[in-house]
């Protein structure tokens, strides 16, 4: 049976706001659509302003009378707890992430599903072994004996605002290092992709023993609901994940209250392969690459930068790859590249497929959308040169399988094309000799770049932008202390 199905697809209605799953109080509720089929797959509760104070003030609550803060252990439990609710439930999760989302099932077993839910484990390993407090031993600070240490402790309340792309990725990305350091969280998910955090609300409420209002979910047909979490004096902090416009405008609203702001933001990164690089391997990549998940990624590799004398060869290599990679049902477990998530999206997309040929450019494949997937809303793997590097198509976002060929006059020109950006999220460097490719790694202005096909995506690994692609860092030690203060006491000594 097919996995978006939509009898096969079981998700959830209901907001979690203080331990219990209810409607949203205005009795409303929006559809969520599967993007590869413009089916509707069924309905959540739309919460509006008064759903959002309750959740505020549960999450306020949480942190500010009972043990959470403090109580390591229950903490670690708790994330145990919510990791085993995933794997219990991972076959209709799966099923409901491909319908919600678009996404190919393979995608699922990596960055779309499994992964964030094993980096559960890893943060509630860090948590138990974190340092918590640090002993600067004795000292005369202005002439006071005095023993001193730091202590690192939660930050408070976290209002996490997430996207649709890879939503259990995003929401558990936050979730976890926020709950790990002992925080308490409202989440306000993507209108695209309800379901896959009001499930994890479920799994909250009905199978962990994470107390009530540590954990809120609120959905919303109304995108600027979240608008409130940055501006709440009761919220401490938001972490946002989204595009780059919507980051400047919650950073701006968070400074009225001066709240700690975590922003992963948008990318243009770049592929860059070196004049000793083995070409077809590294094109090869770069192909699959921009076709996953028909490139709704922010840290995908959208520019392609090839030496002038290969270029060619590079276009065509790269090109036929792309081809045996075409735009599909993502219920089949071959296909790389499914839907865009909306139909809005998929216009955006066309916009920029317009501007292209506006700009100069032309298509060595795609351009389109694909036969006979007239349901969804998929468009083509596309490949274009012809195109600077300043153009609006090399500069901007697009959001979808485009990749752009651009040529390179040696390594100084290549890393001043990679850094001729406004974003700095990501990239990738392909060379024969590995201490030169890492050279050029090192001097690309990204908080990550692989080199010759290393991949850094994993629980351990900060991850973050450079630029406007960001403030701060998700994952690894640096992640989980994005959601810590830090306090120094000192006694006489
Ligand atoms: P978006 O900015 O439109 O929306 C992101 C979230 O913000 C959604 O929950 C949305 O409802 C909410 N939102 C929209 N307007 C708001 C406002 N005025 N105030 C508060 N919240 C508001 O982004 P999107 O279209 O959902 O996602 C795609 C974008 O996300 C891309 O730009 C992509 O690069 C970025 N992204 C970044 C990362 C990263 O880690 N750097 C990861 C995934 C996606």
């Amino acid at each position: 049976m097919s996995t978006t199905d939509s009898a096969t697809v079981v998700g959830e209605e209901r907001l979690l706001i203080d331990g219990e799953l209810r409607p949203a109080r205005s009795g409303r509720v929006f559809e969520t659509v599967n993007p590869a089929t413009a089916e509707v797959l069924g309905v959540a509760a739309d919460g509006d302003a008064t759903d959002m104070d309750d959740a505020i003030g549960a999450a306020r609550r949480a942190f500010d009378t009972t043990d959470w803060s403090t109580n390591v252990a229950r903490r670690v439990a708790g994330l145990r707890q919510l990791q085993q609710a995933f794997e219990r439930n991972a076959d209709a999760i799966r099923a409901m992430t491909v319908a919600e989302t678009g996404s190919p099932l393979s995608f699922t077993y990596s960055a779309q599903l499994d992964a964030p839910v094993g980096s559960l484990g890893w943060v509630a390993d860090l948590a138990e072994s974190y340092q918590w407090e640090t002993d600067l031993g004795n000292a005369e600070p202005l002439g006071i004996p005095s023993h001193r240490w730091v202590r690192r402790e939660a930050t408070g309340v976290v209002g996490a605002i997430t996207p649709w792309n890879v939503p259990h990725q995003i929401n558990l990305a936050k979730l976890g290092p926020a709950l790990a350091a002992g925080n308490t969280v409202v989440l306000k998910p993507a209108p695209d992709t309800p379901w896959c955090a009001t499930v994890l609300g479920r799994l909250i409420a009905e199978e962990t023993d994470i107390p009530p209002g540590v954990v809120n979910v609120v959905a919303s047909a109304d995108h600027t609901l979240g608008a409130i979490l940055s501006t709440d004096p009761r919220v401490d902090q938001v972490s946002f994940t989204g595009s780059t416009a919507t980051g400047r405008k919650v950073m701006a609203s968070a400074a009225e209250t001066i709240k700690k702001v975590f922003l992963e933001l948008g990318g243009k990164s770049a592929f860059v392969i070196l004049d000793d690089a083995d070409l077809r391997g590294a094109c090869a990549t770069a192909a699959f690459t921009v076709c996953t998940h028909a490139g709704q990624g922010c840290a995908i590799t959208t520019r392609l930068i090839v030496p002038r004398a290969q270029f060619d060869e590079a276009v065509e290599s790269t090109s036929k790859v792309m081809a045996m990679l075409p735009a599909a049902d993502p219920t089949d477990p071959g296909t790389m590249c499914g839907p865009l998530i909306s139909s809005r999206q998929r216009d955006r997309v066309e916009g920029y497929l317009r501007l292209a040929t506006e700009e100069g450019g032309s298509f060595v494949l795609g351009g389109g959308r694909p036969e006979g997937l007239d349901a969804g809303f998929f468009v083509e793997p596309t490949l274009i040169v012809g195109l600077p590097n300043s153009s609006r198509v090399a500069q901007e976002e697009i959001f979808g399988p485009v990749l752009v060929v651009i040529p390179h006059d040696g390594d100084d020109d290549a890393v001043a094309l990679a850094n001729d950006s406004a974003y700095g999220l990501s990239g990738s460097v392909w060379g024969g000799d590995r201490d030169r490719a890492v050279g050029v790694a090192n001097r690309i202005r990204t908080g990550t770049v692989g080199v010759n096909g290393g991949l850094w995506f994993s629980p351990d690994m900060p991850f973050g932008g450079y630029r406007q692609s960001g403030v701060g860092r998700e994952s690894g030690v640096a992640g989980f202390e994005e959601y810590l203060e830090t306090k120094s006491l000192a006694e006489p000594a």
